[in-house]
């Protein structure tokens, strides 16, 4: 448990950190006097400002990673991973300082922030094991008179960029892939969002070689846009936004890197009439409206059978009305936060007042409070109507929308009727039903009478336009490698060919 101590702390220790690029190994000034003001979402107060960088900035970092990529890229795997799992350490050592600074900074309830920690130390040491279990194709005579085999190896120097919802695990799902592998990074975190990355390159500085992982502060449409464009950076990875991945895989087009696109979602929860209600219920409200529904797999496009759908929008409505809300520095334990800005939280009245105008009904919630910070309340919305801004576009708030289907096919089709592919779910006994609707949804994870549960171990990737790249996993070490195949030529044998005559007699009996 998090106390007012820890809190305070992290307040005080936020304050003190460098407001610079980490480049090198060290904390650098930006080349430019231009800052960004970040606030705390809870109070709309000041958080302090950080610069925002400039292309020179860019190139100083990128030639640090450039620099530091002979040696790391040709680490063994075992000494790339001793360094992870120490990063891993510093992560767990600092657990509730790194989560209140997330708390802080994203307005997000301690409890859930706390739980997010430990979610960074696993990637850094799954990935760390996974570097070591590498697989090829076995080395063999493919082509008559020759030996071939696949060396996998780093893709070089990578921009990484990410966004403010999850800072810090958003930042290991690429850290500890990218490093695994043996590349070297340079990173931009969210303008809004940029001190527990901050506190953690602070913290580890004496473990990680220089110059293999750089931190460079800005916007996306400066610094995120540099990296993309630069021609000395091999491969650019984003999670963020379609329409920032569309820029993104723009930019990087006249260089011809590699990109790997994290984005939106717009998850279906299709749940059928012999689901169990209850469940189905605890986890929307819990997968819905976690991070105040900040999440690109949150729960929050019900597309519920008709004969049950009044049933669950009642537990729905009951289970947004329990939650506490407030500032998550406050005295008492809250469930829901602000949202990360004020044009977030106006962005959301205007598609909740969308829904209105389209015929649906605010069953609760719908109304921005009164008071300092950028609250909206826990939001159900029924009778939502196919081919609506509701029922097709990524809300990224506390709302939680209903719709409603009378057949297997039909709820197949709506839950399908979105241009995004990242997270879905099926509610549902009936195994048979569960087999076939899997295999009929277009999304990237299907969970059956889950939502939002994470596995290191599986991939965590989007279709459509939720972007291909793969967090997680050993698909996520597959996508920061570059495959190389090397053929010998094998020349003819000279006297007995030990491989066609066998061992002797004499050999097996040795
Ligand atoms: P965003 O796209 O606005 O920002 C993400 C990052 O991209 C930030 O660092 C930003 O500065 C940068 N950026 C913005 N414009 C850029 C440009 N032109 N070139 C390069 N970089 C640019 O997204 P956000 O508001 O920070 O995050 C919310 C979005 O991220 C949502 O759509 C959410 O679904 C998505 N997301 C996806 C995943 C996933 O795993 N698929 C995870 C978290 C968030």
């Amino acid at each position: 448990m998090i106390t007012s101590d820890v809190l305070a702390d992290a307040q005080r220790r936020l304050a003190g950190l460098p407001r610079a690029h980490f480049v090198n190994g060290a904390f650098v000034s930006s080349e430019s006097a231009a800052e960004i003001t970040v606030l705390n979402p809870a109070t709309g107060a000041s958080l302090g400002t950080i610069p925002n960088g400039t292309t020179a900035d860019v190139d100083a970092a990128v030639k640090s990673a450039r620099a530091a990529f002979g040696d790391w890229s040709r680490r063994t795997p075992g000494d790339r991973a001793e360094v992870l799992f120490a990063l891993a350490d510093v992560v767990d050592a600092n657990r509730d300082l790194l989560a209140a600074m997330e708390s802080i900074n994203v307005g997000k309830p301690i409890d859930a922030a706390v739980e997010e920690i430990p979610v960074v130390s696993d990637c850094l040491r799954f990935m760390a094991g996974a570097a070591r279990t590498a697989q090829t194709p076995a080395t063999a005579q493919y082509a008559p008179g020759t030996m071939s085999y696949v060396r996998r190896e780093p893709v070089g120097v990578v921009g990484a960029i990410v966004p403010w919802n999850f800072p810090l695990m958003m930042a290991a799902w690429k850290i500890a892939p990218i490093l695994a592998a043996g590349n070297t990074l340079v990173l931009k975190p969210s303008q809004l969002t940029p001190f527990s990355i901050l506190a953690l390159v602070d913290l580890a500085s004496e473990i990680l070689p220089p110059g293999v992982l750089n931190v460079v502060l800005g916007r996306g449409s400066d610094i995120g846009d540099a990296l993309s464009r630069h021609p000395d950076i091999d491969m650019v990875a984003l999670t963020g936004s379609t329409r920032s991945g569309q820029l993104v895989a723009q930019s990087a087009a006249a260089t011809i890197k590699r990109v790997h696109l994290e984005l939106g979602g717009k998850a279906p929860i299709v749940v059928f009439p012999d689901a169990d209600l209850d469940a189905a219920a605890e986890t929307i409200v819990a997968a819905g409206y976690t991070n105040a529904g900040q999440d690109c797999g949150a729960a929050t496009r019900v597309i519920c059978h008709s004969s049950v759908s009044d049933a669950l929008a009642q537990r729905l409505v009951s289970g947004a009305d329990a939650l506490t809300t407030g500032d998550p520095a406050g005295p008492d334990a809250v469930q829901l936060g602000p949202l990360i800005s004020a044009s977030s939280r106006d962005r959301v009245a205007s598609m909740v007042e969308q829904a209105r105008l389209d015929g649906a009904v605010v069953a609760t919630g719908g109304e921005i409070p009164d008071g300092p910070g950028f609250f909206y309340p826990a939001t159900v919305v029924t009778n939502v109507a196919s081919g609506t801004e509701m029922a097709r576009e990524e809300v990224f708030g506390p709302v939680i929308s209903v719709e409603t289907f009378t057949s297997e096919s039909e709820a197949i089709s709506k839950a399908n009727d979105v241009d995004y592919g990242l997270a879905s779910s099926v509610w549902t006994k009936d195994q048979g039903r569960a087999l076939r609707v899997t295999e009929a949804l277009d999304f990237g994870t299907v969970w059956v009478n889950a939502h939002l549960v994470g596995a290191t171990e599986m991939p965590w990737v989007g279709f459509g336009r939720s972007g291909y790249g793969r967090d997680n996993s050993i698909y996520a070490l597959d996508d920061y490698c570059r495959t190389k195949h090397v053929m010998h030529a094998m020349g003819e044998p000279e006297g007995v060919n030990q491989f066609t005559s066998g061992p002797t007699k004499k050999d097996s009996d040795d």
